[in-house]
């Protein structure tokens, strides 16, 4: 029985192309009582393996977390099988505006302490007692109140590159930072405001909508299934689509566009850009926003010295980085001081004095 993803990226790309069939790129999150989440790990792998899945899980004992990729002439067997688990029945499936085939190339389901990385104790507040979950049309009236005030709840990096009009986007490196400065912000507030918050899929919202009405926030609302399932609901149903630039997400695509609006600019040259690079240099691989003239010029790399070490053979490289720390630590930050274009995000004071 084979429990483990075992194909490197590019066989993988290999086995997809020869495949030729379209995968369907999907998100999805619930929280639910999780006993033994080794044996419910296995359990999804060894389904979803099956059905060709790829993509990146969560699975901990407060519930399940899935960005992945499905071909889909399986979606229907997928869907079906999710439908056996009593928790996920139903479960609001959240699929990509864009597609690609290959926003995944492995399948890893791990077993975590919690699904979402919120630095939060849990045992703190109720978490289940949540803000009101609105849809598109109730929240784009709700935004439109001068009584509201509308928090991204996501990163700096992601908000950088598209938001909602109006909407206030701390310039924040982790979820945990944003609560903090969003409570101080708005603590003269508490009572009379709307605080209105979103993220990409939801799923941040669902802890900090208890959060801050354990904080003593009266009126908290959250944006149901947040941008993608927004966008959708923006189509189907005919709404004014309130939301601007592009929307990141956390796969190979790196974001879907929702609006043709261009709203961030080349970290280097500072030219109109709203693309994530990943620098080339593997002791890097800062996340920046790069135009399309810097990275033939940079060679998708940050600084002409990460330039200058992608460069070199790759022992060379390897012998450079020995004793270095893990580049992963690097992604998420997104900042460096010889990137002098990074917009600087900290409009919080500006908006709520409005
Ligand atoms: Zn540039
Ligand atoms: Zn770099």
């Amino acid at each position: 029985m084979q429990l483990y993803n075992n194909l490197s990226a590019k066989e993988r790309v290999e086995l997809i192309e020869k495949a030729g069939k379209e995968r369907l790129t999907i998100s999805f999150y619930k929280y639910a009582k999780i006993k033994n989440t080794q044996i419910f790990r296995n359990h999804m792998f060894l389904a979803w393996d099956e059905f060709d899945v790829l993509g990146r899980i969560y699975i901990a004992h407060e519930g399940i977390n899935a960005q992945l990729s499905v071909p889909a002439e399986n979606f229907d067997t997928f869907k079906t099988h999710l439908d056996t688990i009593t928790f996920l029945e139903n479960v609001r499936l959240n699929i990509a505006i864009e597609h690609d085939n290959f926003a995944f190339l492995k399948l890893k389901v791990k077993v975590r302490q919690k699904i979402v990385a919120d630095g939060l104790n849990d045992d703190t507040f109720d978490v289940t007692d949540k803000g009101v979950h609105v849809d598109a049309s109730k929240f784009n009236e709700l935004i439109e109140d001068p009584n509201t005030v509308l928090v991204d709840m996501r990163n700096h990096y992601e908000s950088e590159i598209g938001h909602f009009k109006n909407a206030v986007t701390p310039d924040v490196d982790t979820f945990r930072e944003s609560l903090d400065i969003i409570e101080e912000d708005l603590k003269e507030h508490k009572e009379e405001k709307n605080l209105v918050m979103y993220c990409t899929g939801g799923i941040r919202c669902e802890k900090a909508s208890a959060y801050y009405k354990h904080k003593g926030f009266k009126n908290v609302f959250q944006l149901d299934g947040g941008i993608i399932n927004y966008v959708r609901q923006v189509e189907s149903n005919d709404l004014e689509n309130k939301f601007i630039g592009k929307n990141f997400v956390f796969d190979e695509r790196r974001s879907e566009r929702i609006s043709e609006d261009v709203i961030a600019n080349c970290h280097q040259c500072g030219a109109p850009a709203d693309m994530h690079t990943n620098c080339a240099n593997e002791a890097c691989h800062l996340l920046f926003i790069q135009c399309d003239s810097c990275k033939a010029q940079m060679e998708n790399c940050c600084s002409t010295n990460c330039k200058e070490i992608h460069n070199l053979p790759y022992e060379e490289q390897k012998a450079l980085r020995k004793g270095q720390g893990n580049s992963n630590d690097i992604f998420k930050k997104g900042r460096a001081d010889h990137l002098p274009y990074k917009k600087d995000l900290r409009n919080i004071s500006k908006s709520f004095s409005k």
